[in-house]
């Protein structure tokens, strides 16, 4: 999930017009669950804003647990079942991630979007209060030769073939208050009898897949992946491929 933190009341006023109607969206899913922008975030929002003298045409969250980020269902809250307060604002104050406020802005097309909230990372919900980071969605995945540590989010220096040999007592170097990955992954491969697997030669990672903007189209049985002008081709399907699962230009 997308980790997300409202910003502060005041940051959020200082982009408001002092005459603009403005309408609160918020996410059912990622954010609800960061409490920065469900549904009870949201309509405290604009009772907030309210508070404040501005002027909110309404607040809007997509229903059962559903995702802001998804058009089709983004288009239906907005443009119909909150159809006279979307054509009633100037702007979108939008309490979820940035993937979120773009799909407010495909949803509605007119329309200034304010970010209610600063997205953080992408993450694992651990429990009801907390969410960690493990993966840095770099867009080709080493965890094989790791336990399933990942070597580019936990080691402070994303080294892909072992420790860099500053760690002492298992802390990072850089950060005597963090664990070391690589001491992690260490640990983890020993428990599961795999050690030998650190001996693996993780050859450099293409990092022009962990360059922005990306994208996927999926037709039929192909996943394409679009990074820095190149392709990549995946399989997409529940039947088995007849040749290997990824082609393309990847360098
Ligand atoms: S190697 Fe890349 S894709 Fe795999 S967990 Fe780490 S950051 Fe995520
Ligand atoms: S001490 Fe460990 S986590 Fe820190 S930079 Fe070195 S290998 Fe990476």
């Amino acid at each position: 999930m997308h980790a997300t933190i409202q910003k502060s009341l005041e940051e959020i006023l200082g982009f408001l017009d002092p005459e603009e109607k403005v309408m609160v969206v918020g996410c059912a899913n990622c954010a609800a669950k960061a409490k920065s922008g469900g549904e009870p975030e949201t309509r405290a929002m604009a009772e907030r804003l309210r508070a404040r003298g501005v002027t909110v045409t309404g607040w809007a969250v997509p229903p059962d647990g559903g995702s802001l980020c998804k058009l089709s269902a983004t288009e239906k809250l907005l443009n119909e079942d909150h159809k006279e307060e979307t054509e009633a604002a100037d702007s979108f104050l939008v309490l979820a991630c940035g993937q979120g406020i773009h799909t407010v802005i495909d949803a509605t097309g007119a329309g200034m979007v304010h970010p209610g909230c600063d997205t953080i990372f992408g993450g694992e919900t651990i429990s009801e209060s907390s969410i960690i980071e493990y993966c840095s969605l770099c867009g080709q995945c080493v965890l094989e030769n790791t336990g399933g540590l990942c070597p580019v989010t936990l080691c402070a220096k994303s080294l892909l073939n072992g420790p860099c040999g500053g760690a002492k007592d298992g802390k990072c170097e850089v950060d005597p208050d963090r664990d070391c990955g690589w001491h992690l992954i260490f640990e983890r491969l020993q428990k599961l009898g795999r050690i030998d697997l650190m001996l693996k030669y993780q050859p450099p990672k293409n990092w022009l897949r962990s360059g922005s903007p990306r994208s996927l189209y999926m037709e039929g049985k192909r996943a394409e992946f679009t990074f820095a002008n190149q392709t990549v081709s995946a399989w997409s399907g529940a039947e088995e491929p007849l040749e290997g699962t990824q082609k393309g230009d990847d360098a």
